[in-house]
């Protein structure tokens, strides 16, 4: 009974109106870090869709006419209820993901219970404006309201922590929503609709729709009574998003992909920057739309740079996800897998070197991981700038390392790519610094550091990296709708 008990899949239902109702039809879903079928996602169509935004809409009325405060405290009592669950869930992550414990319980659980917890507070401290226009004999003010039903589209990489990120504002200002998590990490999505009851949130409110993105997802981006969504994911989705949202004038926010240059200057403080960018390079397997892949280097340090760099790589342990000393865990899919692997062939057959990882080095792992899909953290050096790996977002534990020489070079060179996320440069000198980060074309620009976020102020990318920020004031204006009131006297 015991080994029936631990392959016995894992059987998740949608969640609608308040209630688990299973769906006629289930897509396999895998452990990535052993290769096995361990649960099965609901393959919901425009039936089930269709149901989850009439619960929204019913509950839409009473949950917008709550106060701000009443809605902050439920928030915080769901944050509270994620943080007392914060193992289970991170466990749960992990092995739906391939993601490391670590990374689970350190970085995705306590940033989704903190997504609840800011947007709590946030809400309570918006003001809207006010004009006087004595000569005419009037004031003008603005009002803000929730919109209605959100569809909210998320991503495999960060599954609880970035739809929280849109669940959060998006209920925090009186929508409800109907959400689709990506097919292949629903599970804490799921656990995540057990606690909503005993937080308080009505039903109607928060609705999971689990499913694929051609089904389930174009039926909410086409649905006529869902006016906002809020997606984050590739660059092409993102296009067939417009298109099928385009005949009802949707209201858009679309975080997309990357292709993230870190410009490392000869001044930098090695011993900071080499830590980082090897962070910023692989850590959630490179799987993360922030995660650096261009690296430029000044031909004064270059070679000193790829040494001490390749050696730092080396010390990630690719491994078993579980094992919390392990930093690399396994890629999200055989698909995705191949997919990287495919860059690095394509680089090499450019004449790249492959200076550590795939194809250079052996990967042990664990009996019981064979059949993971496992990549070890991987460096390219003399890659061309119009390489297909310079060019295109790899979203894998690969990095390209190259040599520049003056300012004016590396920011053209860096600002050569379709994409415009994230970039990080490092120099101590601080004029420097600012110059740089002004003229690249990049939603965010980090200096001598990387991934430190105050979620106060707006995230987003420029170009192919997306329309519209996220943040506490770029979410609450995305999630409410204003309008402009004029009063004379
Ligand atoms: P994806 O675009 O394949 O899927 C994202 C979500 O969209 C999934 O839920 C998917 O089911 C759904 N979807 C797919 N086709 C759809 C359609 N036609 N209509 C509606 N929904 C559809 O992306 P992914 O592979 O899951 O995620 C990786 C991508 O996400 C990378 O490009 C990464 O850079 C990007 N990303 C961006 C950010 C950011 O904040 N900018 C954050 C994380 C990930």
């Amino acid at each position: 009974p015991t080994m029936a008990h631990s392959q016995a899949l894992l059987v998740l239902e949608n969640f609608i109106g308040g209630k688990f109702v299973p769906c006629s039809s289930y897509i396999d879903s895998y452990n990535p870090s052993t290769g096995d079928v361990y649960c099965s996602v609901p393959d919901s169509g425009k039936e089930e869709v269709e149901a989850a935004v009439k619960a929204a809409k019913d509950a839409f009325p009473v949950w917008s006419s709550k106060s701000p405060l009443e809605r902050s405290q439920i928030l915080n009592k769901l944050a509270d209820l994620i943080e007392h669950d914060l193992e289970e869930f991170a466990q749960a992550e992990s092995k739906d993901q391939g993601k490391t414990i670590t990374f689970a319980r350190t970085v995705d659980i306590p940033r989704a219970v903190h997504n609840f917890r800011f947007f709590a507070s946030s809400i309570l401290h918006h003001v809207t404006e006010c004009t006087e226009m004595p000569a005419m004999g009037c004031v003008h003010y603005t009002s803000r309201a929730p919109v209605g039903v959100a569809g909210l589209i998320s991503p495999w990489n960060l599954p609880l922590y970035l739809l929280t990120w849109k669940i959060a504002p998006a209920i925090a200002c009186g929508n409800t929503v109907v959400a689709k998590p990506s097919e292949m990490t629903s599970v804490t999505a799921w656990m995540m609709c057990k606690l909503l009851e005993k937080a308080g949130v009505p039903p109607g409110v928060v609705n999971v729709v689990f499913g694929t993105g051609a089904k389930a997802g174009e039926a909410l981006v086409c649905h006529p009574d869902v006016p906002l969504i809020s997606f984050t994911g590739s660059t092409l989705t993102a296009q067939r998003i417009t298109e099928r949202s385009a005949p009802h004038c949707k209201r858009l926010s679309l975080e997309l992909g990357g292709k993230n240059p870190a410009i490392i200057f000869d001044d930098a403080d090695l011993s900071q920057c080499i830590p980082t960018t090897v962070r910023s390079s692989f850590a959630n397997q490179g799987e993360i739309c922030l995660c650096t892949s261009r690296i430029f280097v000044q031909r004064g340090i270059y070679s000193e740079f790829l040494k001490r760099f390749v050696a730092e790589a080396k010390k990630w342990k690719t491994g078993n996800p579980s094992d919390p000393t392990v930093d690399v865990g396994a890629l999200i899919s055989k698909e995705h897998l191949e997919k990287v692997r495919n860059y690095v062939k394509k680089a090499q057959a450019e004449g790249a070197r492959i200076l550590c990882g795939e194809g250079v080095d052996p990967v042990a792992l664990p009996p019981g991981n064979q059949k993971g899909y496992f990549m070890l953290p991987t460096v390219i050096a003399e890659v061309k700038d119009e390489s297909c790996c310079m060019q295109e977002e790899i979203f894998g534990p690969v990095t390209c390392v190259v040599a520049f020489d003056t300012e004016e070079e590396v920011i053209k060179r860096a600002n050569s790519v379709k994409y415009g996320l994230a970039a990080t440069v490092w120099s101590s000198n601080v004029g420097r610094v600012h110059r740089v980060a002004h003229r690249l074309q990049s939603g965010l620009v980090w200096t001598n550091c990387w991934l430190v976020r105050d979620l106060n102020l707006p995230f987003g990318g420029m170009k192919a990296s997306g329309i519209g920020r996220e943040g506490a004031k770029d979410s609450y204006e995305f999630f409410t709708e204003v309008k402009t009131i004029t009063i004379k006297h």
